[in-house]
């Protein structure tokens, strides 16, 4: 087994011998570690040059002496040649320094490991130079999971320890307050982008009489159109610390298999044209998991501010005093117009788009139809596919082309995806004819076109070739 260590570098010597990319990498890191560093090598990339020209590194020119590890502490040995590499190991040997030969693991009596920074929080990982690519994998989980608030958290809490043991000298009382600290507002303030208020709220608590409870919160998190590659890191990272999910009805199972295992999932909020949960019982929920000192992550479709009754919530979060935060995911509009090969605007076609929502039995009347008539605007409507013949009939009559192209994207970015093409005055027939279901997206105007030769995910359907054409005669010349 490798004997793990992290070593204090600030003013001690280190060697890099070799000038190009690799080296220049790992000056980089030795750099970041307060190193005094020399690098040796008969050429210099430019960006060791540049460090040279600064006074950052030490420069030896020319070739490889062994003379040059006197005094150092660490060696680095980033040339292409092997033969060279494995001198430089063996004088390392000789003289007991360590040397480390980048991605040569017999060679080397260090390894330096895959690293996730969040200084002064380090994990480091290694597969003692066994498997390297499964280490980088772990590295990029990781990476994922530990919002980069954690470091300001830790320089916090560092400048902050000698009150906080003051404070809390019994060790039981302290380690509650460290996960107060690790996991309530004061971290929330920091993904925030507010330190002071974090620094605040921090040094409120010391002088508290109480130790602070558990605080809940509530995160809005848009979970996107359904692929699980479109959530945000964000969205990520909540789901992964909830301790309750409040979900809709329509959010996929791979998505929702991203949570914690043991956190409780409540599915709320509309299915698709039957039971729905009343907005109130939803806003319960929040409170009495919220007072109950969880973390509730209200998860919604696509983005919690786009037809998805996201403000509602907010206002109640605030009433209430609820803390929360909002993270926000990629609309069925933007999706379904990339997954479809639509750009939503395009010199000289559409210089505007129209987020519209066509839900509801009384938007008919209130929809502004002329003005969603006008031509060079791509309207992106969320809509029930039962209004579609309304809707066709409705921007007709107010002046929109029926030759305008449109494309309406069913399931949109999910493995079952459907995108149908065609023109406005042809849409209901269409849909019809392909029975095409909820939830579906039209994207309707001139960049709608484009569908037809930029598709490229899921199925493209347009029009069903009649009963009497020509597929007959092609199989009877085939035989
Ligand atoms: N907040 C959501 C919209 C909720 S309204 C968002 O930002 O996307 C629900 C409507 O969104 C559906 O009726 C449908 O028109 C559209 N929609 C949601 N997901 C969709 C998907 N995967 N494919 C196509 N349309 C979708």
């Amino acid at each position: 087994m490798l004997y793990p260590l992290f070593a204090d570098l600030n003013d001690r010597h280190v060697l890099v011998v070799g000038g190009g990319d690799v080296a220049a990498r790992k000056t980089a890191m030795l750099l970041k570690a307060g190193a005094r560093i020399t690098v040796g090598a008969p050429v210099l990339a430019p960006e060791l040059r540049e460090w040279v020209q600064q006074g950052r590194i030490a420069y030896k020119p020319g070739a490889y002496r062994s003379d040059w590890l006197d005094g150092t502490w660490l060696v680095i040995a980033a040339t292409r040649s092997r033969p060279l590499n494995a001198r430089i190991a063996a004088d390392g040997q000789a003289r007991q320094r360590l040397v480390n030969v980048v991605d040569d693991a017999a060679l080397s009596s260090f390894q330096v490991p895959a690293l996730i920074d969040r200084s002064p929080l380090l994990v480091a990982i290694s597969s003692g130079g066994a498997a390297p690519m499964l280490a980088r994998r772990l590295r990029e989980r990781i990476e994922s999971l530990l919002d980069p608030a954690w470091g300001s958290l830790l320089q916090l809490a560092q400048r902050y320890r000698a009150r906080i043991r003051t404070r809390h000298a019994d060790l039981a009382a302290r380690r509650r307050f460290y996960d107060w600290l690790h996991d309530g507002p004061v971290h929330a303030h920091l993904r925030a982008a507010r330190p002071a208020h974090a620094e605040h709220r921090l040094v409120t608590a010391l002088s508290d009489a109480a130790t602070p409870a558990a605080s809940g919160s509530v995160a809005l998190v848009g979970a996107g159109p359904g692929d699980p590659g479109l959530l945000t890191l964000r969205a990520l990272r909540a789901l992964n610390e909830a301790d309750v999910i409040l979900h809709d009805a329509l959010i996929s199972e791979p998505i929702l298999d991203l949570a914690r295992r043991d956190a409780v999932r409540i599915a709320v909020g509309k299915r698709a044209g039957g039971m729905h949960t009343p907005q109130d019982s939803i806003h319960a929920l929040m409170l009495e998991h919220t007072q109950a000192g969880k973390r509730v992550v209200r998860l919604k479709g696509g983005d919690p501010f786009v037809f998805g009754r996201g403000g509602e919530e907010l206002d109640f979060l605030r009433e209430h005093g609820i803390a929360y935060e909002i993270v926000p995911g990629i609309t069925a509009a933007i999706a379904c117009a990339a997954y479809s090969g639509v750009p939503l605007t395009h010199r000289g076609h559409a210089q505007s788009v129209r987020l519209v929502t066509a839900h509801g039995q009384s938007s008919s009347n209130t929809l502004d139809w002329r003005e969603l008539a006008h031509e060079r605007q791509t309207l992106a409507i969320y809509m029930g596919v039962g209004q579609l013949e309304e809707l066709a009939a409705q921007l007709i009559a107010h002046g929109r082309a029926a030759s305008t192209p449109f494309a309406l994207v069913e399931n949109g970015t999910l493995p079952q995806q459907r995108t149908l093409t065609g023109t406005l005055g042809d849409l209901p027939r269409l849909a019809t004819q392909h029975a095409m279901e909820a939830p579906a997206l039209l994207i309707l105007g001139e960049v709608a076109a484009q569908a037809e030769h930029s598709h490229w995910f899921g199925e493209l359907l347009s029009e069903l070739p009649s009963q009497t054409a020509a597929p007959v005669a092609v199989l009877a010349d085939a035989a």
